[in-house]
């Protein structure tokens, strides 16, 4: 069991106000929010703030564990945190600055956590947070800050991971089919990634739906379609099928790309495919991870796929370039992936016990150095 300095705040509009840009005047702006700072055996802690209606103080602690493990299992000088802010991410801009600015004055002095975009937040957000704190990463340009969806951080760590794991079973990339179900900052970026290995994506979902075509989807075309706001199903090309249908498409490499929990007992034996390097955070229930492993099927686990993200927002915090964040990515993703199936393979357990071990280790290492231990 992993026990550090743990923390945690609820912040309430009644603890906390907001500073009106330009002004001294301070008015209270509804906000609810909690800050989670797992452990920072590592470093201080890194993890995003999500805002959304039905956040809760659980998930809250849950995802910081998540982050805990996935920085110490990258080797990254930081500890794992989570925020959650109960509001709808669509609110209007000026409301959402007050939000922000007054989320930022309640963990101000929480000094060994650093906040970074997540789900219902923005880099603007993280400018007003380091703005209030002098704090965040996941920030505007203008301010030091590398557009990690925009430039694919994490699809380029997915293709990297998945270029080491195929090795595994004996796969080519070369005409290899992939099939990507969530095809958004994290999907498409993979996709495009993977084909520049020559990979050929057979299908890719949406909201809208599944896009099929077992002769290649043109992804270039696919990109500009959902960076002009429209979906899969708007394109000409290809097979249109049900969301779920992603689920049975006959590939080689399936990426999941979405939502947590997508695959369960329940729908686990549809998936045709032989690996499956996770994008998404947990989308697999424990029993269906177990029962594809049993099966055959090759699954790299989200915290050692996915950590592309978090590894750029590392580089960043540390005024490093997409260059150096790029490099850096590649380079322990590939190791990671590499250790990780490796021991897998040598003791016959899941990669995700062994990808645990792997972060627990260093976690321990880290944790011997600290007074606090
Ligand atoms: P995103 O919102 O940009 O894209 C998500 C895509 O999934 C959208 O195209 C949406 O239409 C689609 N989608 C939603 N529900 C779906 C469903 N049921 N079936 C099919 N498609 C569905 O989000 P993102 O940033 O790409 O994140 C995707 C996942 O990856 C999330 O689980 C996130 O926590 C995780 N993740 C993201 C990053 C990152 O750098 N953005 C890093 C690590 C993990």
């Amino acid at each position: 069991m992993i026990t550090g300095r743990a923390s945690w705040r609820i912040c309430f509009d009644s603890q906390t106000s907001s500073v009106q840009p330009g002004s001294s005047h301070r008015s209270h702006v509804g906000l609810k929010a909690i800050a989670v700072v797992d452990n920072t055996a590592c470093g201080p802690a890194i993890g995003g703030v999500r805002m959304a209606p039905d956040v809760s103080t659980e998930e809250c602690f849950r995802l910081a564990r998540a982050m805990t493990w996935k920085n110490a299992a990258a080797g990254l000088p930081h500890g794992g945190g989570k925020s959650v802010i109960f509001g709808n991410p669509r609110m209007p801009n000026d409301q959402r600055e007050q939000v922000m600015r007054a989320f930022a004055c309640a963990i101000r002095d929480i000094a060994d956590y650093i906040p970074g975009p997540d789900m219902g937040t923005d880099e603007l957000c993280m400018g007003w947070v380091k703005d209030e704190t002098g704090r965040a990463t996941g920030l505007p340009s203008a301010l030091g800050g590398i557009p990690l969806d925009q430039v694919g951080a994490t699809g380029y760590g997915l293709a990297a991971c998945t270029d080491v794991a195929r090795e595994f079973i004996g796969l080519e990339l070369k005409g290899a089919r992939v099939a990507v179900q969530g095809f958004g900052a994290v999907g498409k970026h993979a996709a495009r990634f993977l084909a520049q290995k020559g990979a050929v994506l057979v299908a890719a979902s949406d909201t809208s739906g599944t896009l099929a075509d077992p002769s290649g989807l043109d992804i270039a075309q696919l990109i500009a379609l959902k960076d002009a706001g429209k979906s899969l199903h708007d394109h000409s090309q290809g097979t249109k099928l049900d969301t779920d249908a992603i689920l049975d498409i006959d590939c080689d490499i399936w990426i999941p790309a979405a939502r947590p929990d997508v695959v369960h007992a329940g729908n686990v034996v549809r998936l045709k495919t032989r690996l499956m390097p996770q994008g998404a955070n947990i989308p697999c229930t424990p029993e269906a991870e177990k029962a594809l492993h049993q099966r055959g099927v090759l699954v790299v686990p989200d915290f050692i796929a996915n950590a592309g993200g978090v590894i750029c927002a590392a580089i960043e915090y540390r005024g490093g370039t997409e260059r150096a964040a790029f490099d850096s990515i590649n380079d322990r993703i590939r190791t990671n992936t590499r250790l990780v199936l490796e021991e897998s393979r040598r003791n016959g357990g899941l990669p995700r016990a062994a990808a645990l071990a792997l972060a627990a280790r260093r976690l321990r290492a880290a944790m011997q150095t600290r007074r606090w231990r």
